[in-house]
């Protein structure tokens, strides 16, 4: 059939390699134009998905010949609701909050609706967030159907605040670099038809002023890298009754999708009107993409695969989502490349099996985008920001700054500065999974699960709520020829008690669901002084009992991210207690209980249940605001905010100096063993550290002044403390997004498993100096930034800040997350540090009594 034929047709056309002008030129003569119409993906504004169907309507039923050619040479494709579950939601709330006389104040609730809003989806998430990640189903669903279609044209509409008017793009500054430069001609000859008609109209609109493409994961900026010309629409929201305006009159609701539905016509004809130049362009954009000198050519990403199966699966499948081709090395190889703290190697040695993706690929643009390292914004802008920061404390800025996969799902990556190298790599259908589950019945001491992947945790949760018994690895060993990571499990057949094998099924099915081995443990001797399987390297692991704060004044996002991660991701099972039922919860049926953004106010008014809860063996985790309203308040925990320690500095410096030295010290063994006293002076890991600050006062100047630098989210390193319990699964160092104005301090009392900052040899810096409130040793100097935008004041704050701490309280523990650890549900890599903390904590870092 015709549809098959344009299909093939817009799939051949798509991937320009190997066709020749000729071919090309016939193709897209007989190719119509794709226009991709799609509407409320925030599902509580409404007026899209209305214009949708009046859009639809007017297609299928019109009979002016001017719309019949239209419609012979443009496809136009609806997405009329893009987030159902929404909209169900918000309308259900609007039915529910009706009243007999109706109100046109916008600050009425019906204007509004409540928590959690029919913006998001069924597990709260923000979907025009969410294209370059595919966690939602829908999203997936979506990038399939768009990406067989290959749209020209994207149509994406929206509503904002109801006493706004009409914005359409193009947009304003910042714009991310691989924006296909093709696009900005179109998008102003599309904006200057669409203000034409609403001139004719007299109806108010605005182009650019707050919406930027530099985030490539919302709706239409994803389609525009892509290749389309992606236009946002954003209607001031009306809802039900209409809105009362400054001016006097009444915005009604008829009028709101009358403005979308006029906007979608008026793209619809320019595409029409202009459709061979535009898929010329489109064509010819993607070819530039695959040429060997094209702007893509000499660059490949490089993935190192490690043991985490899971992690990689990932990302190949992110990959694959969006089309993208995978290949892998063959043979070891050297290039030249760039490591994801900004380090240049001019040959760096890859292995056999690692990942590559070449950059030149059909859709270049997008794949960049989603994983080049440090997109950089322009100085023009960055002036501009700069100036509206300090003048007025304004960002530009609408999203996070840097979302580099590579560095939220914390893998070993590179950015190789050359092509595939083809000799030596073959296609990437991989990652290969273990078969898993039990590969031997009966050995004397029972079985070993390596801790590497991100599955160990859930699998661990699994095994003891089938009555296992499950002991953690606090370090990495050896056991005959084999070697464990650090938070391997070990399921020892003493620890079972039990008068039937039913424990050792269960073991089985549980780690086969998983793809995770369990190997027989022949000896549990391990080599030399490591660990031994009855020492007391083998922590015995608590059933964790989880429940999770939400419900407003929660943050629906974070709240919505820990849901899916628990239950869709992991299939864990977690009781959700409302969070202003916190204070009469019976807190002692569980022993984890996590309080993610926004539920500080209530934390602090349950202070006393919490505290008891707490100390007598609960472990509470708290994240992002949460985390600093504990910090703020004197009561639980003694970890602090950078601006309530400016007089006590001094302190946390000696912590951090501490550490340094805990793993500088070199021994000087002749000196040691010496009898005479005054052979020796013993050196302090403050020496050379000028303890003379600035006045508490100046300090106080100083600190408001760096605040208003603080990132609206950027990937910063923070160093991996690799003994602790909860970096179990991490590398040496770990992106973390950062985005907040605070600072977590902790001094000695409390465990910082991961501190802001990676340390790294300096042979230039002769002196310790101070960065922010924290000298560094000499010969050392600290990265920081890894991708986004971090201004100097900012990172001299942020530098040795705790990203994650952990205390003791009487027999329980507090965990404090300074960032959401499941951004998006999306930031894999610091969402393995959530997961140790939520299913080890109970056994790890708390105690629970052994019951008689
Ligand atoms: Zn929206």
């Amino acid at each position: 059939s015709r549809i098959d034929q344009i299909k093939a047709d817009l799939a051949r056309l798509a991937d320009p390699r190997g066709l020749s002008d000729q071919q090309a030129n016939v193709l897209l003569a007989r190719t119509p134009a794709v226009a991709w119409l799609a509407y409320s993906i925030h599902g509580d504004e409404l007026s899209g998905a209305d214009a949708a169907l009046a859009a639809g309507w007017h297609y299928a039923s019109c009979t002016d010949p001017k719309v019949q050619a239209l419609l012979d040479e443009v496809i136009i494709i609806i997405d009329p609701v893009m987030n159902p579950d929404g909209r169900d939601r918000y309308l259900a709330q609007l039915r529910e909050m009706r009243s007999s006389v109706p109100t046109t104040d916008d600050q009425s609730r019906l204007h509004g609706g409540r928590w959690p809003y029919g913006r998001t989806n069924h597990y709260l998430f923000d979907m025009n967030r969410d294209w370059i990640f595919g966690i939602c189903p829908e999203t997936r669903g979506r990038i399939q159907a768009a990406s067989a279609w290959h749209p020209m044209l994207f149509v994406d509409a929206h509503e904002m605040g109801p006493q706004d008017t009409y914005l359409f793009s193009p947009s304003r500054e910042p714009i991310n670099g691989n924006y296909p430069k093709f696009l900005h001609k179109w998008l102003d000859i599309f904006a200057g038809d669409q203000s034409a008609a609403f001139d004719r109209r007299g109806w108010r609109y605005y182009t650019g002023e707050w919406a930027d493409d530099w985030y490539p994961g919302y709706s239409n900026a994803w389609a525009s890298f892509r290749g389309a010309i992606g236009i946002l629409y954003e209607q001031a929201g009306v809802d039900w009754y209409g809105v009362k305006r400054p001016e006097g009159r009444i915005l009604t609701y008829r009028e709101s999708v009358h403005h979308q539905l006029l906007s979608t016509l008026v793209n619809v004809e320019t595409l029409h009107a202009h459709r061979d130049e535009i898929k010329q362009g489109w064509f010819e954009t993607r070819r530039a993409c695959v040429a060997p000198d094209g702007p893509y050519a000499n660059r490949t990403f490089a993935i190192v695969p490690n043991a985490n199966v899971t992690r990689l699966e990932a990302f190949a499948n992110m990959m694959r989502l969006q089309g993208f081709e995978m290949f892998e090395l063959t043979e070891p190889f050297s290039v030249p490349a760039t490591d994801r703290l900004g380090r240049r190697y001019d040959a760096l040695s890859l292995p056999a099996g690692t990942v590559l993706v070449p950059n030149a690929q059909p859709n270049a643009h997008l794949l960049a985008a989603m994983l080049e390292f440090d997109p950089r914004m322009s100085d023009a802008f960055l002036e501009k920001e700069r100036r509206e920061l300090i003048r007025r404390g304004d960002t530009e800025l609408y999203d996070i700054t840097g979302w580099s996969l590579p560095m939220l799902l914390d893998l070993d990556a590179y950015e190789l500065h050359t092509p595939l190298p083809e000799a030596v790599t073959r296609p990437f259908t991989g990652p290969v999974r273990p078969r898993g589950g039990v590969d031997h019945r009966n050995p004397g001491q029972g079985w070993v699960i390596d801790g590497t992947d991100d599955q160990t945790p859930a699998v661990a949760m699994r095994l003891m709520r089938a009555g296992v018994r499950v002991r953690f690895a606090d370090e990495p060993f050896t056991w005959g020829t084999r070697s464990y990571a650090r938070g391997s499990l070990v399921v020892a057949r003493e620890d079972q008690q039990r008068d039937d094998d039913s424990w050792i099924d269960a073991l089985d099915r549980i780690t086969r669901d998983a793809g995770l081995l369990a190997e027989p443990i022949e000896t549990g001797l391990g080599a030399g002084v490591i660990a031994d399987i009855g020492g007391e390297h083998f922590d015995l692991l608590t059933t964790p009992r989880i429940a999770v704060l939400t419900e407003s004044p929660v943050n629906s996002y974070d709240f919505g991210s820990i849901w899916h991660t628990l239950d869709e991701r992991f299939k864990l099972p977690a009781s959700y207690i409302p969070a202003e039922r916190l204070s009469w919860t019976d807190l002692r049926r569980y022993n984890v209980l996590i309080a993610p953004e926004g539920a500080g106010d209530l934390l602090e008014e349950a202070g006393p249940s919490l505290a008891r809860w707490i100390e007598s063996g609960g472990t509470l985790i708290a994240i992002g605001s949460s985390a600093r309203a504990i910090a703020r308040d004197e009561g639980l925990s003694s970890v602090r905010l950078l601006r309530d320690v400016l007089d006590e500095l001094d302190d946390y410096e000696i912590a951090v100096l501490r550490e340094f030295a805990s793993h500088a010290d070199s021994l000087d063994a002749e000196q040691l063993w010496s009898y005479r006293v005054g052979n020796s002076s013993p050196a302090f890991p403050w020496d050379g550290v000028d303890f003379d600050r600035e006045s508490v006062e100046q300090l106080e100047r100083r600190d408001a002044w760096q605040r208003q630098f603080m990132p609206p989210g950027t990937i910063v390193a923070a160093r991996v403390d690799d003994e602790h319990w909860l970096t179990a699964g991490c590398g040496d160092e770990l992106p973390i997004l950062f985005g907040s104005s605070a600072v977590l301090m902790a001094m000695d009392s409390v465990e910082v498993p991961l501190r802001f900052g990676v340390l790294e040899d300096d042979a230039e810096s002769t002196e310790p100096r101070r960065i922010g409130w924290c000298t560094i040793p000499a010969g050392r100097d600290l990265r920081l930034r890894m991708s986004g935008l971090l201004w100097p004041e900012a990172a001299h704050r942020i530098a040795n800040g705790a990203a994650v701490t952990r205390e003791p309280v009487g027999s329980g523990q507090i965990i404090l997350f300074a960032d959401p650890p499941t951004f998006r549900a999306a930031s894999l890599g610091t969402m393995r540090v959530f997961m140790n903390a939520v299913i080890y904590g109970p056994g790890l870092g708390a105690s629970q009594p052994i019951m008689p």
